[in-house]
């Protein structure tokens, strides 16, 4: 990160910005102090690939001005899949399954925006940092073909019980294998050159409290990680979106502020290789000793991560912190980047990548690696161009037995005995939905019974309290309801 000093008409204007103390929003920078801990070449690694990252994004911006590398080849959008590995409480908090299909959804509409300066919160860029609001020009489509050719929603499921839970999550103080991960404990990658890879996850023991954490390619490539890791992995509940007005009905809770699907966007950039703007180094600058910076041009020094939602209210739209050098040598004519999505900042307080941030991504993704063949000091340049080459994964397909239809739900259910003298037992075929809740109904339509559901596929009610007379037993679904009528006699 070196200054940047053409920005005209822009008033250096700003000041320490107050912070207080908040969770750590992503666990890149413990996840790299862990492996360091038992890698310490790691730390060397981490410098050279932040040192060729300004070139990398120099190379795909070249290719741009001459108007032909990027699109030497068909590009199609990234197959996303969603891993969703949750307890059967965490499953309703997310609304369920038509909770989670409308977060998968709004997930991949942020990402569109978000990578194509499609984001309607743009606006609010202030003045000063317009320049240099980028473009990366990277698609996303939910992944509609698993690895074997069958249909998909783009999203898998796996309920574990509730007493698993702390096997559950990437804990990387121990550097547990990451057990979302593994098909015993939870559901595996795809083919990590074709689809991109995001587990939902909650994070326990001591990444209690993290929104996200990226294994990279290039880590792969560094022999510090299998390829069956490289993904994201984000809380679960910070999928998708409620919209800005944040009224959402039917998708469970959210981690509030983060209730805008930037996890994934500030995560997703970690997968394309770009880094916190900060320099992840305990609060130095740059030219301090022990200091580091994200390796690009156009993001200025910064000391340490920004949180909630700054006042970008400076004339200009600049903002500063520590790092500012009132000898003028290290002038930020701009501010620091904390409206990146790579900021810390909360989900409607960060807008933007910044051009070279764009271009890096954009590098690793949309160019061939081909392209720098025979050429040194370009990084990893085309790493992530495999997952643009599947445009076959991305067309949607009527998935069977995931999401039942009526008719299959009405089949799956049975009330008995019927007539009955109190005891009322429902039983739901396990290949179907699990039930959202059972609801009995007098025939005045009045709720005189409610069960919730559970993670079970049997369930008793006892109405022997009740008047004798007909009742209905309605059971409601994600998808649907199934109402029986009973005799209680
Ligand atoms: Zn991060």
């Amino acid at each position: 990160m070196r200054i940047l000093f053409l920005v005209a008409g822009i008033l250096c204007v700003g000041g320490a910005i107050a912070q207080t103390q908040h969770p750590v929003k992503c666990g890149m920078q413990k996840r790299h102090e862990a492996i360091i801990a038992r890698h310490p070449e790691y730390a060397q690694f981490l410098k050279d690939q932040k040192a060729s990252l300004q070139a990398s994004a120099d190379f795909y911006k070249l290719f741009k001005m001459q108007g032909s590398g990027d699109r030497t080849t068909a590009i199609s959008a990234v197959p996303v899949v969603f891993h969703i590995v949750v307890d059967s409480a965490q499953f309703n908090d997310m609304g369920g399954t038509a909770g989670i299909i409308r977060r998968c959804d709004s997930q991949i509409a942020v990402l569109n925006h978000d990578y194509n300066r499609q984001n309607a919160d743009s606006t609010l860029i202030p003045s000063g940092w317009r320049p240099l609001y980028g473009n990366v020009g990277i698609s996303f489509g939910l992944a509609h073909r698993d690895p074997s050719g069958n249909c998909s929603p783009g999203y898998d499921v796996k309920i574990i019980p509730g007493t698993s839970l702390t096997d559950v999550g990437f804990d990387i103080d121990t550097e547990t294998v990451a057990a979302e991960k593994l098909a015993g404990t939870g559901l595996p990658a795809w083919d990590e050159s074709k689809y991109y890879n995001v587990w939902c996850v909650n994070f326990t023991g001591t990444s209690n409290g993290t929104l996200g954490i990226t294994t990279c390619r290039s880590d792969v490539t560094g022999g510090f990680a299998n390829p069956w890791e490289v993904g994201v992995d984000i809380l679960y509940n910070t999928l998708g979106s409620t919209g800005p007005t944040g009224a959402a009905t039917g998708m469970g809770s959210w981690p509030n502020p983060f209730n805008l699907g930037r996890t994934l966007s500030h995560e997703t950039g970690h997968f394309f290789e770009i880094w916190h703007p900060w320099g992840d180094d305990g609060g130095l600058c740059p030219w301090d000793a022990g200091g580091a910076d994200d390796g690009l041009t156009d993001t200025p020094p910064e000391s340490d991560a920004v949180y909630g939602t700054p006042s970008y209210t400076v004339p200009g739209g600049t903002i500063n912190d520590a790092c500012q050098d009132s000898s003028g040598i290290n002038v930020q004519p701009i501010g620091i980047a904390c409206l990146s999505y790579m900021d810390y900042t909360d989900d409607n307080a960060m807008y933007m990548f910044t051009t070279d941030q764009a271009n890096a991504m954009a590098s690793m993704v949309l160019l061939s690696p081909s392209s720098v063949t025979g050429a040194t000091g370009y990084g990893t340049i085309g790493e992530s161009y495999s997952l643009t080459q599947n445009p076959s994964l991305l067309v949607p397909c009527t998935p069977s037995g995931l999401a039942p239809s009526p008719t299959e739900l009405n089949s799956s259910l049975s009330v008995y005995p019927n007539p009955t003298t109190g005891e009322v037992n429902i039983s739901v075929n396990s290949a179907a939905e699990k039930l959202k809740d059972i609801v009995v109904l007098n025939l005045l339509g009045q709720q005189v019974a409610t069960v919730k559901g559970q993670n079970k596929d049997y369930y008793s009610i006892d109405l022997s309290g009740l008047s004798k007379g007909i009742y209905f037993v309605k059971c409601n679904f994600a998808s649907g309801s199934v109402t029986r009528k009973i005799l209680l006699q």
